[in-house]
């Protein structure tokens, strides 16, 4: 996978610093966290070229991360839990106000198509743990181990010294996929508007590297990991998970675009009220928040420097876009 670094040197990455600046020239379609995003967008741009849906577009990018071994954050070789468990989150959330999700999944590649099922085949938003698992299974979604011979390896390190700490992408490495990337932790978190100019979002992680075990982070979570109304636009976040929860991070961003501001001024806002509240508690953590408005307007902020999206427009055109931080 390719990594910042070598985005740097083909000169394939916008720096983008400002809000203004941060608007792509076509309107966007489709949005992802990070330079994985990239891949994602592109199956999503097929399915919407098929005449799919923006809740079929943002399960298909979400299920290409989910699917690559060599990424340590999502699905398939996501860091396992302090026990040597490898556990997802994932949720979805559509125009008209569907949601799904699954928290702590096991043995199941693609979290984000369990929670889209819940959504669509049960009366309830979110199964968790073996219930989860179970209802998986009964749906036909076929089971394996998630844990790659990498991520193995870099938990049984771990083991030697057992110390959980969140440790955010770097300024200049970016995200590098674990083991020996300097990162912990990450999500794909995607928004999409489809032909018809609904829009659906998702996001799935294996959440942060060695947590306890039972921890559930933002990521499947209404509202924190992910949100979207149809008349104003949509949020996703990653980082600390903890941390965005607390100030229900995505629903905060779509407010702050409800009430007029532009997608990279929303993220700002929910970003300084973040550190506002708790100071010098958020210095060494990453939280990044994304946004996609109806129009298209993409835009993304974040605590720390070093958080990119993949930004593309109907025409297939993807830009990775560097976003604005506060400890810049
Ligand atoms: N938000 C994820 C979690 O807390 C991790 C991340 O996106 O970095 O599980």
């Amino acid at each position: 996978m390719a990594t910042r670094r070598g985005l740097l040197a083909a000169g394939g990455l916008a720096t983008v610093a400002g809000s203004a600046r941060a608007q792509t020239p076509s309107p966007a379609v489709m949005v992802s966290t990070w330079d994985f995003g990239r891949a994602a967008n592109a199956a999503g741009l097929e399915r919407r070229r098929a005449g799919g849906s923006a809740l079929d577009m943002v399960e298909a990018g979400g299920r290409v991360v989910e699917a690559d071994g060599g990424n340590g954050s999502v699905g398939f070789g996501g860091m396992p839990d302090r026990d040597g468990r490898v556990t997802l989150d994932a949720c979805v959330m559509d125009w008209a106000g569907g949601i799904g999700a699954v928290a702590a999944l096991e043995d199941v590649v693609h979290a984000v198509s369990v929670a889209r099922a819940v959504m669509e085949k049960t009366p309830h938003w979110m199964l968790v743990g073996t219930g989860a698992r179970e209802f998986a299974v009964a749906q036909g979604f076929p089971t394996q181990s998630l844990l790659t011979p990498e991520a193995e390896a870099a938990w049984r390190r771990w083991l030697e010294t057992s110390e959980y700490a969140p440790r955010p992408n770097s300024e200049n490495g970016g995200w590098a996929s674990m083991p020996g990337g300097e990162n912990n932790h990450d999500t794909i978190g995607l928004l999409a508007l489809d032909q018809a100019g609904r829009m659906a979002g998702a996001c799935t992680t294996s959440g942060m590297a060695f947590k306890m075990r039972g921890r559930v982070g933002d990521s499947p979570i209404v509202g924190a990991g992910l949100f979207v109304d149809d008349a104003v636009g949509g949020a996703t976040a990653t980082g600390v998970g903890e941390d965005v929860v607390r100030v229900a991070g995505s629903h905060a961003v779509v407010e702050a675009m409800r009430h007029g501001m532009d997608p990279a001024a929303a993220c700002r806002s929910v970003i300084e009220r973040l550190a506002r509240l708790r100071g010098t508690q958020v210095a060494g953590h990453q939280v990044a928040l994304l946004a996609l408005d109806k129009a298209g307007r993409a835009g993304g902020f974040a605590l720390q420097p070093g958080f990119t999206y993949a930004v593309t427009d109907a025409a297939g055109e993807t830009r990775i876009v560097r976003a604005g931080a506060l400890f810049a």
